[in-house]
């Protein structure tokens, strides 16, 4: 599971470590199940101070020691706030299923994207009339697949499941903020 020697700064360091999330393409489902870590948030929060992340609403990601990323990559958009967090962040973890490998979105990657849109703007039952594929230039663009994150940037580390639990999720960042290497024991690390 992890793949290089952690130098985070020791947990009784003077300053807090900045923690960063984001959700790419994901159900927001591992965020989620983070803040099912519950009263244990507190303890958190007087160790780690959020950066961007969908709990605080900041919009830009600055330099942050820990970069949590949901979601694999669905459009253009996903790719430059990914690549924005591995330039911002020491230290990235892939976290869930769709980070890592795509995930449920990931089933469209053998089906062809004009025929998925055209089929869902354009054929389908129940459409009102003259309803179109969207295609507004702020839209970002879709990618012809869905990707895992480490197939664009270098990750650190990976935090299976869908979701992780909030045990694994407690249990890692405790082991990645004392500088230790995350290792989930048995019950902690699943796939599904
Ligand atoms: Fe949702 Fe599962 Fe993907 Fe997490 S891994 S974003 S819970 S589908």
């Amino acid at each position: 599971m992890t793949t290089q020697t952690n130098t985070m700064t020791p947990l009784h360091a003077p300053r807090k470590l900045k923690l960063a999330t984001v959700s790419l393409a994901g159900c927001f489902g591992c965020h989620m199940s983070f803040l099912d870590i519950d009263e244990r948030l507190l303890q958190l929060l007087e160790l780690v101070e959020f950066d961007r992340s969908p709990l605080t609403d900041i919009k830009t990601v600055g330099r942050c020691d820990i970069g949590l990323i949901e979601g694999g990559l669905c459009n253009t958009e996903n790719v430059q706030v990914l690549r924005e967090f591995r330039a911002q962040c020491k230290t990235l973890v892939a976290v869930g299923a769709c980070a890592i490998n795509g995930g449920l979105p990931a089933q469209r990657n053998n089906l062809d994207l004009g025929v998925i849109l055209h089929s869902a703007y354009a054929e389908r039952n129940g459409l009102s009339k003259g309803s179109a594929i969207p295609n507004d230039p702020e839209l970002p663009m879709m990618l012809n697949q869905v990707h895992p994150i480490h197939e664009v940037v270098h990750v650190d580390y990976f935090l299976p499941g869908c979701p992780p639990s909030a045990d694994a999720f407690w249990t890692f960042l405790n082991d990645l903020m004392a500088g230790r290497t995350p290792h989930l024991g048995h019950g902690l690390m699943h796939y599904d």
